[in-house]
């Protein structure tokens, strides 16, 4: 048997590292605006536990490496660690998720460490409601380190937009053109239970009926692309005239949990099946008492053994993960 399949016959071949619980904004839906709670430095684990932990995890089967965070950036020479999961062999695909900001400093020295696939998570081009979502003034910023990526030639570029209904509903049509101008993608992402401060209600989740009407009577028709990776959660659209494309990620109105491939280690070095999920695998503390690779391998299989079906955000009964957004690693 393949050691990371699950009793539900799922293979999991994606990883996702936080490499930070930290960020230089405080999205609403996401962190509180004070008193976050971080966790302690040297709680946190080193480049060299990160790589180990990918390092172990390529060997069992992954091949999909993506860092985020909190914000990946604010973590120092993260462009040292890039380099050094893309030097893993058998890694087939890394990617970024970031917020942006500090990616015009930044996005040379990660294109040279091997970086290509970067999410740029905007919602909005509206400075006012930037400052609205995000607390912070940092919009300019933001299109600086898109523009730079894409003079730098990373490729795919893509948005991340987070879906609140009542808010970002002007923000559609111009986000769609700015991101088909630059030849970008513009994924959606449903509003999801993650956020710190239980502002969550199933009302306020966008979906993607309502984006795709939208789009459809402001800039032209859109057509469903055929999903040429059953096992990745966006649905992809383009538009008729073959100039841009549109993603959803509707993990709220459409759980992908059946088809689910990842694997998530936080910043602490915790090792989890599910975004929501309630019990986290510790990974730090046997590594850091000398665990050899093949314990910790058994310790990742046996995870992955353990996962749930899914999530239950549809539930009455349904829990939310003990930690917020910025803390598992989104
Ligand atoms: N700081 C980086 C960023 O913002 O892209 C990486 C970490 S962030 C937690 C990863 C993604 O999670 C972001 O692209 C954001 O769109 C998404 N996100 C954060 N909170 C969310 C929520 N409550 N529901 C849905 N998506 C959320
Ligand atoms: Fe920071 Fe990303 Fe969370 Fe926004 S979504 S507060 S940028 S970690």
């Amino acid at each position: 048997m393949n050691p990371l399949s699950d009793t539900f016959g799922r293979l999991h071949d994606n990883l996702r590292l936080s490499v930070t619980d930290r960020c230089n904004i405080r999205c609403f839906y996401c962190m509180p605006e004070h008193d976050v709670k971080y966790v302690p430095h040297p709680e946190v684990l080193r480049f060299e536990e990160i790589e180990r932990f990918a390092r172990i995890a390529v060997s069992l089967g992954v091949r999909k490496l993506r860092i985020t965070g909190g914000e990946p950036l604010v973590r120092r020479d993260l462009h040292v660690l890039a380099r050094k999961l893309s030097a893993i062999p058998g890694v087939e695909d890394l990617a970024l998720t970031t917020n942006g900001v500090l990616l015009a400093e930044q996005a040379k020295e990660l294109y040279e460490a091997g970086l290509r696939r970067i999410n740029v998570h905007l919602d909005t081009l509206d400075r006012e409601r930037f400052i609205q979502i995000t607390r912070r003034d940092d919009l300019a910023k933001v299109l600086a380190g898109i523009d730079r990526a894409l003079e730098l030639g990373f490729g795919p570029v893509k948005l991340n937009a987070v879906a609140v209904k009542g808010l970002v509903e002007p923000d559609i049509v111009p986000l769609a053109r700015f991101a088909r101008e630059r030849g970008i993608e513009v994924r959606y992402i449903e509003f999801m239970p993650l956020d710190a401060q239980g502002l969550w209600d199933k009302n306020k989740v966008l979906l993607a009926d309502d984006i795709l009407k939208i789009l459809a009577g402001e800039i032209g028709p859109l057509e469903a692309l055929p999903d040429p990776d059953p096992r990745a959660p966006a649905l992809e659209y383009r538009f008729s005239d073959g100039v841009g494309k549109i993603g959803f990620i509707a993990s709220v109105s459409r759980p992908f949990c059946l088809n689910c491939n990842r694997i998530r280690l936080t910043a602490d070095g915790m090792l989890r099946y599910c975004l929501f999920a309630i019990e986290e695998t510790d990974i730090k503390g046997p590594m850091r008492r000398g665990a050899s690779d093949g314990e910790i391998a058994a310790i990742i299989a046996e995870t992955v053994r353990a996962k749930w079906l899914g999530h239950e955000i549809n539930r009455a009964g349904f829990v939310p993960p003990p930690r917020p957004m910025h803390a598992i690693g989104g």
